[in-house]
């Protein structure tokens, strides 16, 4: 059934990941090669027995075919930016970065919608929507601008906004591609259960075609505010909870971060704590940000491209920043915690958090390079969301603890840290992070979504009865249910 045969050419270090994957054979005109495949931070390694480049709906049908006839299991992969295994496979890795078409948007009787592959980057979209008239926007997304939708939509991910919830709130229609190779179509309007189960599927109800998102014209822009008060300011005090909310409550979205050093290779804690917020204005985008090229203003050169003031951007501009210095990766985990009404467990939580992390990584010169974060949106109602609630005003904490990749100690430490969110706060770990070296942390999973979980994997079994999606990751989830 090999058609062909191409050369293997040494990879370009600099060009994109699916341009370095040179095929090493062509079956029914899908590339496949024999590479091993490593996650963004370099934590994760798998040597599938064949990777596959599909173009085109017809493509992922011959993977699926082949999959059939050979026993084989099938996982994806978007940019590679989770720390859980969900996309590690010995068997068919897809990589469906090609498939990137983003159709043109149509206006329906509840706003606009676009309906793209799920290669998309979130860059590639954001582009598309910019150029299109009336310009659109994705209203609230995950920092990074190279991730895909088929990887931030299955694993719940989520941007700052209070009010746009997480992504896959934003998702009316999914097509995914199941185990027999049929094409399925999700929507709430089809069967809200098999919709709910959809949006936040782990990549287990089959291969994600195509996924059809609400978005909203441009028509505001987003003014943000930099500043970088004391920790004293913002969580002492018999209020500071409810002052917490209610600033939260005020804004379009918000982000805290922190790190322990006030100066770089200098012992002082750091007493202050960067806020980011974000606020809708119809004053026209600045055409140049005002703090491009200005002097770092942080003598941390991780946080450099860091300063206090404000702006106003264009959505993309103002929602995607640069985090970190652009070439250090780093190790993460991260959990939602359901805020209380007065906010005091959120208070308390980062507290503890900063004590622990100062005591960690003022414990070897080795972990200085460590950071907090943390952002507040509404709960979702989608069943295998980390931020599901009954209430939809319900407000969730989406905490993360980060330290440069290699540093040594942070995977027991972070392990702690979550153990510590789950026995006190009824965490739930953020799918795409590190949580699967909790001890118990399955029987935690399936006793906390409990029926949720029976009833996704109901969905799950109509469409995958073999377990042909199932990795090491999701099997403890779903053993015996
Ligand atoms: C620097 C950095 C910043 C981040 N910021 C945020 C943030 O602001 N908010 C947030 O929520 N998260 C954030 N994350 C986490 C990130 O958004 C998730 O890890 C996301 O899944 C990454 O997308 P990806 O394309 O790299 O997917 P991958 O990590 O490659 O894949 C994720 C999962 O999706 C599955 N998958 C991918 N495509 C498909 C498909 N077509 N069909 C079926 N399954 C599929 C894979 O099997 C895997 O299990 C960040 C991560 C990094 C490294």
């Amino acid at each position: 059934m090999i058609e062909s045969r191409a050369g293997k050419t040494l990879p370009d270090q600099d060009a994109p990941q699916v341009a370095v994957c040179s095929p090493l054979a062509i079956l029914d005109g899908v590339s496949f090669s024999g590479e091993s495949w490593t996650n963004w931070s370099k934590s994760l390694e798998a040597k599938p027995t064949a990777t596959w480049y599909p173009r085109s709906l017809a493509d992922l049908q011959v993977i699926l075919r082949e999959a059939k006839a050979n026993n084989k299991k099938i996982r994806c992969a978007g940019t590679g930016h989770s720390w859980c295994g969900g996309a590690v496979t010995g068997d068919y890795l897809v990589l469906n970065h090609s498939m990137n078409k983003i159709h043109e948007p149509k206006e329906t009787n509840h706003g606009w919608t676009v309906t793209i592959e799920t290669g998309v980057t979130v860059a590639e979209l954001d582009a598309a929507l910019r150029a299109h008239n009336p310009p659109l926007a994705v209203p609230s997304n995950v920092l990074p601008i190279d991730v895909r939708y088929g990887g931030i939509l299955t694993m719940g991910c989520h941007g700052p906004s209070v009010n746009a919830r997480s992504m896959c709130d934003m998702i009316t229609e999914m097509t995914i591609l199941n185990a027999d190779g049929d094409l399925v179509t999700y929507s709430e309007a089809k069967d809200p259960e098999a919709f709910s189960a959809a949006c936040v599927n782990l990549g287990l109800l089959g291969i994600i075609y195509t996924v059809t998102l609400k978005v909203e014209t441009m028509n505001t822009r987003l003014r943000v505010k930099d500043s970088y008060p004391t920790l004293e300011n913002l969580l002492d005090g018999p209020d500071a909870g409810l002052k917490l909310k209610a600033r939260i409550l005020n804004n379009e979205g918000t982000e805290f971060l922190y790190w322990p050093f006030k100066h770089f290779m200098k012992p002082d804690q750091n007493d202050a704590i960067w806020i980011k917020e974000w606020e809708r204005t119809t004053e026209p985008a600045e055409s140049v940000n005002p703090h491009e090229g200005r002097p770092p203003m942080i003598d941390n050169p991780f946080f450099s491209t860091f300063h206090v003031g404000e702006r106003v951007l264009e959505t993309p501009d103002a929602l995607h920043f640069q985090l970190g210095d652009g070439v250090t990766t780093v190790s993460d985990a991260g959990a939602a915690i359901k805020a209380d009404s007065d906010f005091k467990n959120i208070v308390q939580m980062f507290k503890e958090l900063v004590e622990k992390n100062w005591a960690f990584t003022t414990s070897m010169p080795e972990r200085m390079g460590t950071a907090l974060e943390m952002r507040i949106i509404k709960a979702s109602n989608k069943m295998m969301s980390p931020l599901y609630d009954e209430d939809p005003e319900a407000l969730y904490c989406l905490v993360n603890v980060m330290a440069a990749s290699g540093t040594p100690g942070f995977e027991d430490y972070s392990i702690d840290i979550v153990q510590n969110w789950i026995d006190k706060y009824q965490a739930k770990p953020h799918w795409p992070k590190m949580w699967e070296k909790v001890p118990g942390v399955a029987t935690y999973l399936r006793r906390e979504y409990g029926d949720r979980l029976v009833r996704f994997n109901r969905v799950r079994k109509t469409q995958d009865p073999q377990d042909m999606f199932v990795n090491d990751t999701w099997k403890p989830l779903l053993e015996d249910l």
